[in-house]
């Protein structure tokens, strides 16, 4: 890098700071820019491109095209050598620009005298804002050097913009962090909140880009660095105790954190002109661009590596973000990228809402937030670049839409949706102690999911009748080592006294496919939901279960006791964990423990081959619990974590139906009780369909059971199957349709929460 330029590039930058800080309006501060970056490159032309929307770019200052086209000139992302500067986020560098492919001409602008062009993303964190340009009449070639000054400048324009200093009324300037956006993403749990941002992670502010003197900056960069370094080795010698796949994350860190070239480009930013942490981001957005660009997984995961690595140094240098909620806004609605279930613990119930840009509807921080019956929307791209903690925000967990900073027409709106919400919710709680008989006389037991103690107090408010499925995984997930028996004793011991005389089903250690223990070796397996999870853990691993089974007893002590066993897939498996159980009850009454007074011991049904296993199962089961998560991502071959196929296939599917009827009649001719505990028995339209299957107990997530029992309280069983029977034998791929026609013929008069066209779980 030439001496000279580096001194221009400073001098401009300088001059750059003195033009912003002389104050003025957004407009006029936009123009000394342009004519300031003209003049000290030499060029005929300088001009600011925003986005004005998501796709579209804006003139929004120029020095040298003609002004009446400042605020007239569009593109759309990708048209023109501008727009395809936005799109690729890659700089376009011509001696000649119209003869560029995908050149467009702009007769307003003036500019076909302008015969070179060099154009460079504004971006921050890898989200471009806009595009500055500089263009000659000369065919002239732009040095590294000078499209390396321009990047700089681009860097400190988005800082700015950030920043919002170049707001103006009425101009079409709006920054980012500043305008209304609207997120779509997906359904992790219904329902609608409305509160605050409060980002899990929060990025850093830089308020200063411009360094003042690069000497000081590169040795607050050098300084943060080495103790960036020193942090990392202390990392490695609390994690070598055997977590290997964080000493893994943690000497890539190390190997980023030691690399020199990583080190060359921010010391040369420096030397440019950008302040310490502007440099350190502005390395972060080139690795954050290139990261879209790779399709390759591990380079994608090393360049996840390198932004969390700039993160933490941009806490070393700001000392921003190293304390936690100390501004925790009120209402607060979590927005991460993705969390685990620990961490959402830690925030505990007030949460309003949550919001994730990754995440998926199986994983355990959903399974918490619907436990908690906290709105939850994933799939949400982009939302923890743009969000700021404290920032107005609207969730919509039915549609999966999220509206952040809302104006006043989306969140008056959103809150008459609230209201209706409230209201409905008030009047489920009237009929909470009625049971849900339906027109036809026919009664459904209403059951519903827990996983966590403190789920247990809605059992009372919820009007459920009991808990059809304890998930018991949940104690092992969110600790760093295995409970232990008297620990796991006592607290179901407690999940017990909190239910007090209605029963509690504890399913055994659902452990494995996406369910991972971080303290246990993690194994690779190509498809993990048909791999080592479940029962077949315990199998294989038999000290594990034995010791959650004397557990079970102990905490039973003298009470009865329902254990239901996961992930069944043939008739031995069950066989050999009852087994298991009877031996330790056996063991339990030959030490003296007070056995409990009586026992209940199930099975999932949540693969297809149980539904063919052979009578003696159906005979030795005391019940059965159709998982309905898992029995429906085999019955259609569609991972439930993978979003592209996990809606495809509706629940009201004719032949799913038909296949969980005939579940029930085998059940039925054994006299075998059967329940139905996946998610879908918590939305009102399938719950009632599957009661017209023929299934009298459903167990679903607190929150449902007032809608689920409104709506079966008003239907008559006998002619949902007729819709039902009529529709499949039409051919119809879902009943859905018919039997939507069907319920808008009854007096609903207390809306459903509205059912998801398909269904998640
Ligand atoms: C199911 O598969 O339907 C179920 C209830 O179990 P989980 O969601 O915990 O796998
Ligand atoms: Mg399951």
């Amino acid at each position: 890098m030439g001496q000279t330029q580096e001194t221009e590039s400073r001098k401009l930058l300088g001059r750059l700071r003195e033009a912003l800080a002389s104050g003025g309006a957004g407009q006029e501060r936009l123009d000394r820019i342009t004519q300031l970056i003209a003049e000290s490159m030499g060029t005929h032309v300088c001009s600011i491109y925003l986005f004005r929307d998501a796709d579209t770019l804006e003139l929004c200052a120029s020095f040298g095209l003609k002004a009446e086209s400042v605020h007239k000139t569009r593109m759309r992302l990708g048209e023109g050598l501008v727009g395809k500067v936005a799109r690729t986020r890659r700089p376009v560098n011509s001696t000649n620009a119209p003869a560029e492919p995908g050149f467009r001409y702009m007769p307003e602008t003036g500019e076909e005298i302008f015969t070179s062009f060099l154009g460079v993303p504004i971006q921050r964190l890898g989200q471009v804002l806009g595009v500055l340009v500089v263009q000659s009449k000369e065919a002239r070639q732009y040095s590294e050097d000078e499209l390396y000054g321009v990047e700089v400048v681009a860097m400190v324009l988005a800082e700015m913009t950030e920043l919002g200093a170049f707001l103006d009324e009425g101009a079409a300037l709006s920054p980012l962090h500043q305008r209304p956006v609207v997120f779509r993403g997906s359904t992790g749990q219904e329902g609608a909140a409305e509160g605050r941002v409060l980002l899990h992670d929060p990025r850093v502010v830089v308020t200063n880009p411009i360094g003042d003197d690069p000497e000081t900056e590169l040795e607050r960069l050098r300084a943060a660095v080495a103790r960036l370094r020193v942090s990392l080795d202390k990392m490695l010698d609390t994690a070598s105790s055997g977590d290997e796949e964080a000493t893994q994350v943690i000497e890539t860190f190390r190997m980023f954190a030691n690399s020199k070239s990583w080190l060359r480009r921010m010391e040369e930013d420096i030397a440019r002109g950008l302040s310490a942490e502007a440099a350190v981001e502005k390395e972060q957005s080139a690795a954050r661009a290139r990261l879209a660009r790779a399709s390759d997984p591990y380079l994608r995961a090393r360049g996840t590596d390198l932004d969390d690595l700039s993160n933490r140094l941009l806490r070393e240098l700001t000392g921003q973000g190293s304390d936690t909620g100390a501004e925790r806004p009120e209402n607060p609605v979590l927005v991460a990228r993705n969390i685990g279930p620990g961490e959402l613990l830690d925030y505990g119930r007030e949460l309003k809402g949550i919001v994730l840009e990754e995440g998926s509807v199986g994983s355990h921080a959903a399974i918490i937030a619907r436990a908690w019956a906290i709105p939850l929307v994933i799939n949400a791209p982009g939302i923890t670049t743009e969000a700021l903690t404290g920032d107005p925000i609207l969730v919509d967990g039915e549609n999966g839409v999220v509206h952040l900073r809302p104006d006043e027409t989306i969140a008056n709106a959103f809150r008459d949706k609230l209201a209706m919400q409230a209201k409905a919710q008030e009047r489920y709680s009237s009929i909470r102690n009625e049971p849900a008989t339906t027109l036809c006389g026919e009664t459904v037991s209403l059951q519903m999911n827990a996983g966590l103690l403190v789920d247990l107090p809605s059992l009372s408010t919820c009007g459920a009748e009991g808990v059809g499925l304890f998930r018991t995984e949940l104690q092992f997930l969110i600790r760093n080592k295995m409970p232990r028996r008297g620990e796991l004793a006592q607290i179901y011991a407690r999940v017990m006294d909190a239910a007090g005389d209605k029963r509690v089903v504890f399913r055994t250690l659902d452990i494995g496919s996406d369910k991972v223990l971080p303290y246990m070796k993690r194994t690779e397996e190509p498809n993990p939901a048909l791999g080592w999870r479940a029962i077949r853990v315990g199998l294989d691993k038999p000290g594990i279960m034995r010791m959650q089974l004397q557990a079970l007893i102990r905490a039973a002590h003298g009470r009865p006791l329902t254990v239901m066993f996961p992930f069944v897939a043939q008739f031995d498996e069950f066989r050999a964990a009852r087994e298991m159980f009877l031996e330790e009850l056996e063991r339990e009454k030959v030490m003296g423990h007070a056995l409990p007074a009586e026992v209940e011991i199930g099975a999932m049904l949540e693969t297809p081959s149980m539904a063919f296993a052979p009578r003696q199962f159906f005979e030795m089961a005391d019940f059965i619990s159709i998982g309905g998560n898992d029995l429906k991502q085999f019955f259609f071959a569609a991972d439930r974590e993978n979003e592209r196929v996990r809606r495809r296939y509706d629940t009201l599917n004719g032949s799913f139906l038909g296949f969980i009827q005939q579940i029930v009649n085998r059940c039925n001719e054994t006299g075998t009780p059967v329940s139905f505990c996946g998610e879908d028995a918590g939305r009102p339209v399938e719950a009632l369909c599957f009661a017209a299957m023929g299934l009298r107990s459903l167990s679903m997530r607190p929150a449902s059971v007032g809608p689920v029992k409104h709506l079966l309280r008003r239907s008559d069983l006998r002619e949902v199957r007729k819709v039902v029977e009529e529709a499949r034998a039409n051919g119809d791929q879902s009943v859905r349709p018919a039997l939507m026609r069907h319920l808008a013929t009854l007096d609903l008069s207390v809306e459903p929460a509205q059912p998801s066209q398909r269904a998640a779980g």
